[in-house]
């Protein structure tokens, strides 16, 4: 493996590096945020970038749904169409498929479920969400795998997930292979593999040895931060781990709280996705000292004349805009009071992952 290399390793499992895409290099640790349409909302390319942030997620569900691959293609592909130039990262579509649409029937050969806007069904299965990722044109693509533990119910079913996935990334590795067996080393994107197995540690370390013995470039790590404890979540980190192949980057899905970034960092993640700053960002919710969790709507704030976070070197905290006047902003809705609130939350995130670079 060439794509991965490998700067600095701390004495505990956390490391630091450069990930190579044909994009461009992704210093790592690093966030991402997810631009789940096509775009990180109410951000600018730009903008992303002054977060120092080189890599964003698309959501292939969302994309394949709404315009469609095609039509994304026809405007550019992902960076195109969004216009950040710097690496993407498409997801496998299996999270949404899972958690967001209705009347979903799973099958051997993959998901069925119905569009929400215009009703009819649809079916991703493995190939299919192979084939919808390099059709959008992102740089490193996800395997599509059978996502359990959002409830308790589907939580029963944690081993016939755990079979179905690695089936599954089968169908996946032969689809990506058949489709990219031209391309030079170069031009080809990044495939990534899915460890599942829920809080089962023992899946989950079967999980990860059949995924590295799979040949994909990357290892990436589902199934968490669905519902289960911090407390749970952290067990499978740490069991993971010592085992993970070193010369591959490993990316945590789906992860996003401060603590849980820096013990994930700590256990030898290298990137880690969530919609949960810019989220949260938009209802007026943002990090300050220390984790504080901070609701700018708040009336204390009134005549805070405060940034939200002193000596943040964000757009937002580093030019004064004052506690007091986004409370203002959010309490009128003027979309600009989430936009600088994204690029807060965005930053702190970032400036975590560097704190572990070399
Ligand atoms: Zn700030």
């Amino acid at each position: 493996m060439h794509n991965f290399e490998i700067i600095f390793v701390n004495d505990s499992f956390s490391r630091s590096g450069i990930l190579k895409t044909r994009r461009g290099e992704v210093k790592t640790p690093t966030f991402m945020p997810d631009g789940t349409r096509g775009v990180v909302k109410s951000l600018t390319a730009e903008q992303v970038k002054s977060v120092g942030i080189d890599i964003v997620l698309a959501n292939t569900y969302h994309l394949h749904l709404m315009p469609g691959e095609a039509v994304v293609k026809k405007l550019g592909g992902v960076h195109g169409f969004g216009k950040w130039q710097g690496p993407i990262l498409t997801d496998s579509g299996g999270f949404q498929v899972f958690s967001l649409s209705k009347l979903r029937k799973i099958t051997e050969e993959g998901v069925t479920f119905k569009h929400p806007v215009t009703g009819e069904m649809r079916q991703i299965t493995p190939e299919k969400s192979i084939q919808i990722q390099l059709e959008l044109g992102a740089d490193m693509i996800v395997a599509f795998d059978h996502l359990t533990g959002l409830d308790e119910k589907s939580r029963d079913k944690t081993r016939e997930a755990f079979d179905r996935t690695h089936r599954w990334l089968e169908r996946c590795v032969t689809e990506f292979k058949r489709l990219t067996k031209d391309m030079k080393a170069a031009d080809r994107p990044l495939l990534f593999g899915v460890v599942q197995g829920g809080l089962d540690l023992d899946l989950r370390k079967k999980s990860l040895a059949l995924v590295q013995a799979s040949g994909v470039d990357g290892i990436a790590i589902g199934g968490l931060s669905v519902g289960e404890t911090q407390e749970e979540m952290f067990k499978v980190l740490e069991a993971l781990a010592p085992h993970y192949d070193p010369n591959r980057p490993h990316f945590l899905l789906g992860v996003g709280t401060p603590s849980d970034l820096r013990f994930a960092f700590e256990h030898g993640i290298d990137m880690a996705d969530c919609v949960l700053p810019t989220r949260n960002a938009r209802h007026a919710t943002v990090w300050g000292e220390n984790d504080e969790i901070m609701h700018l709507t708040n009336a204390k704030y009134i005549e805070d004349t405060l940034p939200i976070q002193e000596g943040c070197d964000c757009y937002a905290c580093a030019n004064g805009y004052s506690r007091g006047f986004l409370r203002h902003q959010f309490k009128v809705g003027e979309p600009l009071a989430g936009s600088l609130a994204s690029i807060h939350n965005l930053r702190y995130l970032q400036r975590i992952a560097e704190s572990y670079r070399k």
